[in-house]
């Protein structure tokens, strides 16, 4: 399967990524930590649900995509409203129910 471009899921290896001959590789969105975290605490309330690769990458996607994008350069303090776990955790159940009614495999 190719790398999802727009979330990295699924690629082998990740293209570097530079602009203006910076990296920006170290650069994450940081709700793709919130997701992770809450997928691990949402996902067993609806077991069993297909678990394969290509479900969970496909709630860890939904997930974000219906979050704002929150990137952050690597110097700052945290001076900006991130998505509160509460509403990253809601997105994760709506997520899984979508997967769940709609898995993209049969
Ligand atoms: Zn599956």
């Amino acid at each position: 399967m190719e790398g999802d471009y727009e979330t990295g899921i699924g690629a082998e290896k990740e293209p570097a990524l530079y602009a203006r001959g910076y990296s920006m590789g170290h650069m994450r969105n940081r709700n793709e930590f919130l997701v992770a975290k809450a997928m691990e605490e949402v996902i067993p309330e609806y077991s069993p649900i297909c678990e394969c690769a290509m479900c969970v990458e496909d709630i860890f996607a939904l997930s974000l995509n219906s979050l704002p994008a929150k990137y952050q350069h690597s110097m700052s303090i945290d001076i900006h409203k991130k998505a509160t776990y509460e509403e990253v955790c809601k997105k994760v159940k709506e997520s899984v129910e979508l997967v769940r009614k709609k898995p993209k495999h049969t």
